[in-house]
């Protein structure tokens, strides 16, 4: 069956009989769960009476930029790092990527010759379907956000070694395992490229954020590649700012972020952080020390954050094959991680699927909103994220969906 043959005026009747069911279902944001963040509810009774870290020092006072190293230890084991290079900052990783990327506006990089905001034009890679938040960080501060594709194995190669020849490309966003949105993870050659590239600017930097490093929705977890050691490997030692955090693992708004990255990128990170600040939240480094015990333990939380979303996934696969499969009207991704399902529907369709969504009571991430700009310049892609409604509401939500999905490509053939 291709667009063409869609009914126009049974697609407007099944549309107002949803809009009738007066919903009100949110599918906007990732968020975990509150089964999810039941999870990790013993969290809130620890550390208890013992606040020490291993190192003897008391995680209820000042201090200690770097983090503790029981929790250090940990997350360099779990993404396969040294521990020198990984540091345990407060909850959001994101905070320390705006940080980072402030500092080397106002003050430069260790490899800058000069402060970024002193350049007339920072330039940065977006691989695209990407993160908004991410985009709207390098757009706050006026760099110019060029796209390239993001394929099965990682960003396109070609297109991201052409553009870092320009001396004003100053950076990428990057993220490498179960992306949002797409949900794909880079290959390992994928990784050795980009840590091996050539790059005219001598204070390019890849913000590699690791955010879904360990999210996966089987019993397999992801090969997480230390992309420090190939960046050190080929010369490029203070390519990577390697991000990631337990947002998604504990509890969204009160985890531990980490950065990992060389020795240099410390120093120069410890000089800005050390102003703004005495130290992270200790006690809260602890209690996640405690609560996961050891690495196998964080592995065992992942599991049962697959447990409940693995099967929310499996039913927005079927809805929309179901509804849509075989119609010529979208097409979707099959993620084994992350938290999102990415949709590409008929082009020049995707805004009007979220707005019909949204009169009919279905809050959908706007369209565009994963692309510099909210531009996607084929107006085709809409990021679900099944996570946050019980699987019931989701049901009834993905049904609406594929309703609007069909209606916006019937009303673009018959235009
Ligand atoms: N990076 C990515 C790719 C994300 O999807 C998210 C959460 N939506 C974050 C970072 C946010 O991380 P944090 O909570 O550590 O700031």
């Amino acid at each position: 069956m291709a667009v063409a043959d869609l009914n126009l005026d049974d697609l407007r009747a099944e549309y107002e009989q949803l809009k009738a069911k007066n919903l009100k279902l949110d599918l906007t944001r990732g968020k975990p769960s509150s089964e999810q963040l039941d999870f990790s509810n013993a969290l809130l009774s620890l550390p208890g009476e013992n606040f020490k870290a291993k190192d003897d020092t008391d995680c209820r006072n000042y201090g200690g930029l770097v983090g503790i190293p029981d929790i250090r230890e940990m997350w360099a084991q779990a993404l396969g790092l040294p521990q020198e290079n990984v540091i345990a900052g407060d909850a959001s990783s994101l905070n320390i990527m705006f940080d980072m990327i402030s500092w080397a506006y106002i003050f430069g990089t260790n490899d800058s010759q000069q402060p970024w905001s002193k350049e007339e034009t920072v330039k940065w890679i977006c691989p695209v379907p990407g993160y908004d938040r991410h985009f709207t960080i390098t757009e706050h501060f006026g760099f110019e956000m060029i796209t390239v594709p993001l394929n099965d194995e990682g960003p396109d190669l070609d297109a991201v070694r052409e553009l870092v020849k320009d001396p004003q490309v100053k950076g990428m966003w990057c993220v490498p395992v179960f992306g949002n949105p797409t949900g794909i993870t880079f290959s390992e050659a994928t990784c050795r490229a980009l840590a091996e590239m050539e790059t005219a600017a001598p204070d390019f930097r890849i913000v590699w954020d690791n955010a879904y490093a360990l999210h996966t929705l089987t019993d397999e977890f992801p090969i997480n590649h230390n992309v420090l050691e190939f960046a050190a490997q080929a010369g490029n030692p203070n390519r990577f700012w390697f991000m990631s955090s337990t947002s998604k693992i504990t509890h969204a708004g009160a985890g531990v972020s980490f950065l990992a990255t060389s020795t240099d990128n410390l120093k120069w990170y410890e000089s800005h952080a050390s102003v703004r600040g005495i130290g992270p939240n200790k006690i809260n480094q602890l209690a996640h020390a405690q609560f996961f015990g050891n690495v196998d333990g964080i592995k065992a939380v992942m599991q049962k954050h697959a447990g409940s979303l693995a099967p929310k996934f499996a039913r927005v696969l079927e809805i929309l094959e179901h509804r849509l499969g075989g119609k010529d009207v979208a097409t979707w991704s099959n993620p084994t991680g992350g938290y999102f399902i990415s949709v590409d529907v008929v082009d020049g369709t995707a805004s009007r699927v979220v707005e019909l969504a949204k009169e009919a009571g279905i809050a959908l991430t706007g369209a565009g909103s994963s692309f510099p700009l909210k531009q996607d310049p084929r107006n085709r892609n809409i990021r679900l994220a099944p996570s946050l409604p019980p699987v019931e509401e989701l049901e009834v939500a993905m049904d609406g969906f594929a309703t609007c999905v069909l209606l916006a490509a019937a009303e673009k053939a018959q235009a």
